[in-house]
């Protein structure tokens, strides 16, 4: 992806017909010359002129208004001229046109954005929620995706960042005295130091992981055994016929998802085959998929029934470590269990039906929970990179602690120190492949 900026680029940059008003915005150094052409003499900074905008011929287009925003106090930190006609996709169109006769050309998805980015006006994390703040499916997603546009997020990586730092200078400051580098390692207030960093990082990474589901919705899998009532549950949850709910073992044979919105909260959950072996070729394939569900969960959600609930646990040894654990004893409506449903709502168990519906809105309840509902005012939105680099960064605070216990060795904790700033420092962008701002920027829409 280039990183010149010494072009003009225009794009249409709103929705045409929504609301009546349609925007231009061109943004570069061919702005002002632009803005004069159209509006016939110096445009004044920041003031909402009233234009005829005019084509080559000097017959009119539209009539609207002209804003100018000099560079650096625009968005994307150059000169900036928005023009804002009425909504009609062939006005905007003729209007585009015009401004790139004029010296512009389109703008690619995302090259405002890139642009503000580049010239520093936005961080990294910054600029994927403006375009996670348009593509925002919940009131909480978006709310979310505002604080960390805001630099919410971003704030927080930084201070960790300088924790990071002084600590590293730290270390790196025992070993160019190698004299005293064993005393000086042995110091607690190393050890202290390092741990403050630690705990500040799983406060972040926490932080960053709820801000994830907020942005992307909660990744349920649904796991048991066939026959459980796993896609009778998908359905109640649902409301809908989607999973094929059959009274003979093994007929959920591929992975079904169904995205569900709870109060503005979205959800993805994911019917797995029930996990056991087979010899059945296609069941086989719905196996491994399952397994693969697994391990982009963020819940499994155990389906089983009272006779088999204990033996079911073994369902959660396949489980990558972080994935959120529950068990739903299901099928409550049948004879005899009644007092059993008495016990609902301990810790992760929960006593339910799919047949009645009995028991489905603590079910509902704890899963909001889970994906972030009500998580209050700082609640901040977060991408799967950027909590990938967190987590790498937590390895190499790991690393940092296990040598400096074992070995005292200087310079192999700075070099995992040197590691953890590097992983942080993507996140906000410090350091970036072209690669990576060319998958993030060509994700949004243009325009933006
Ligand atoms: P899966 O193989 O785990 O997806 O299970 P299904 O959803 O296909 O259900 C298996 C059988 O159990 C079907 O005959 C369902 O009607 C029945 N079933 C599912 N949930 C309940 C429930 O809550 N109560 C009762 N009584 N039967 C249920």
């Amino acid at each position: 992806m280039p990183t010149t900026t010494n072009d003009t680029i225009a794009a249409i940059a709103s929705a045409p017909g929504a609301a009546g008003v349609g925007v231009v915005r061109v943004s570069g150094p061919a702005v002002l010359a632009i803005a004069q052409t159209l509006l016939g003499r110096a445009p004044q900074p920041r003031h909402a002129h009233f234009a005829a905008f005019r084509d080559v011929a000097g017959e009119l287009i539209d009539r609207g208004l002209l804003l100018h925003f000099p560079a650096p106090a625009s968005y994307t930190g150059e000169h900036v001229l928005e023009l804002q006609g009425h909504g009609s996709a062939v006005l905007l169109d003729l209007l585009l046109r015009r401004v790139c006769e004029l010296g512009a050309r389109l703008a690619r998805p995302g090259e405002f954005t890139e642009r503000a980015f580049l010239n520093g006006k936005l961080d990294l994390a910054q600029a994927e929620a403006v375009a996670d703040l348009i593509a925002a499916r919940s009131q909480a997603g978006a709310r979310a995706a505002l604080q960390s546009m805001e630099g919410v997020f971003s704030r927080k990586v930084e201070a960790l960042l300088q924790s990071l730092i002084a600590l590293r200078v730290h270390i790196e400051a025992a070993i160019d005295f190698p004299e005293e580098e064993i005393d000086f390692l042995a110091d607690p207030a190393i050890t202290r130091q390092l741990d403050a960093v630690r705990a500040e990082l799983a406060d972040l990474l926490r932080e960053a992981q709820r801000g994830l589901r907020l942005n992307d919705g909660l990744r349920v899998a649904i796991i048991g055994r066939p026959n459980a009532g796993k896609s009778s549950l998908l359905n109640a949850l649902a409301g809908s016929d989607r999973a094929i709910v059959n009274a003979v073992a093994g007929t959920t044979r591929d992975v079904l998802r169904e995205n569900l919105s709870l109060d503005g909260i979205m959800l993805e959950l994911a019917d797995t085959a029930g996990l056991r072996e087979t010899d059945d070729e296609v069941e086989r394939e719905g196996v491994r998929r399952a397994h693969g569900e697994l391990q982009r969960a963020d819940v499994a959600l155990l389906v089983t029934d009272i006779e088999h609930a204990n033996a079911d646990l073994a369902f959660f040894s396949a489980l990558p470590p972080n994935v959120e654990r529950m068990v739903l004893v299901n099928k409550i409506d049948r004879d005899g269990l009644a007092p059993y449903a008495e016990q609902r709502d301990h810790a992760h168990w929960l006593w339910a039906s799919a047949k009645t519906g009995e028991g489905l809105d603590s079910l509902r309840d704890r899963l909001k929970h889970l994906a972030g509902a009500g998580s209050g005012e700082g609640a901040f939105s977060a991408r799967r990179r950027h909590v990938l680099a967190l987590q790498q960064v937590a390895t190499h605070l790991d690393h940092t602690a296990v040598v400096l216990a074992a070995a005292r060795a200087g310079e192999l904790a700075a070099e995992e120190l040197r590691h953890a700033q590097h992983a942080l420092g993507e996140i906000t962008g410090n350091y970036s492949s072209d690669d990576l701002l060319g998958a993030i920027f060509g994700s949004f829409c243009i325009g933006k």
